[in-house]
């Protein structure tokens, strides 16, 4: 069990984090998880596999999509609860906080009604609210969706030198984060996950199934964590939240705990 869970998101970084300087995941997770084997969400597009991440479903089940999410806000009442919905109901006081630069994640995949701090703007400026946001709050879990990876993929192509640079400018945005949180005193008891929703193609598309769009990096780090290689599939990481927090996991949801504990 622990106090708190930090999902840092690069949006359309697929597992290209191997193929750039990353020099704050190297020191955050020296000594966590790590994969850059995670099968995500077919079609690759963003509300099918945020979606998935934080209801523990596949996009079968869930059925949201780019357009469903860009114009309904999600109802409070919708079929399969997020991970959002499990916490706030096992702890009803807790700070809970949603960061998107897409800012229909907040509404359109994350339950409204659940008293969760939602924000928005783009990623260097929402880097800022985050931290001033977390040295206010003790912040039970907070989830962070960059968007400027994914920017850079479609400009440039994925893997290429564009979109790698702002996988290291992004990263440097989640040391900020990191730093604030431990400057903060709530690391040693803390999940810390960084992942990516979907990666894309040299040309700058993505929503196909080849490995390069379909297949993700995936870094946790925490007390009881193995040092070690791990493979899971991208709805997991629903799971592993509620499984930090010892909440058991909804009947409807899919998604399996990683094995990545000691
Ligand atoms: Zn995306």
């Amino acid at each position: 069990m622990y106090s708190n869970v930090y999902l840092i998101g690069f949006d359309g970084a697929g597992n290209f984090f191997k193929d750039t300087d990353t020099p704050n995941i190297d020191r955050i997770f020296e000594n966590g998880a790590f994969s850059h084997h995670v099968l995500t969400e077919i079609p690759t597009i963003s509300a099918q596999c945020w979606g998935s991440m934080l209801m523990g479903v596949d996009c079968e089940a869930h059925g949201l999509t780019n357009s469903i999410v860009g114009l309904r806000h999600l109802p409070d009442d919708f079929a399969i609860p997020t991970v959002f919905k499990l916490v706030r109901e096992k702890f009803p006081d807790a700070n809970l906080a949603a960061f998107s630069c897409w800012n229909p994640i907040n509404y359109g995949i994350i339950e409204e009604g659940l008293n969760i701090h939602k924000d928005t703007g783009e990623d260097d400026e929402l880097c800022e609210k985050i931290c001033e946001f977390l040295r206010e709050n003790d912040t039970k879990l907070l989830f962070v969706q960059f968007d400027s990876v994914d920017g850079a993929g479609h400009r440039f192509g994925y893997g290429t030198k564009g979109h790698l640079d702002q996988i290291t400018h992004v990263d440097a945005l989640l040391g900020k984060i990191f730093d604030t949180i431990k400057d903060s005193g709530r690391l040693d008891d803390a999940l810390f996950i960084v992942n990516s929703d979907h990666g894309g193609t040299h040309t700058g598309g993505h929503g196909g199934d080849t490995d390069a769009e379909k297949i993700v990096s995936f870094f946790v780090r925490g007390k009881g964590i193995k040092a070690s290689e791990f493979t899971c599939e991208i709805k997991d990481t629903a799971a592993l939240i509620a499984s930090a927090f010892d909440i058991d996991l909804p009947t409807v949801w899919t998604a399996k705990v990683p094995d990545i504990f000691e």
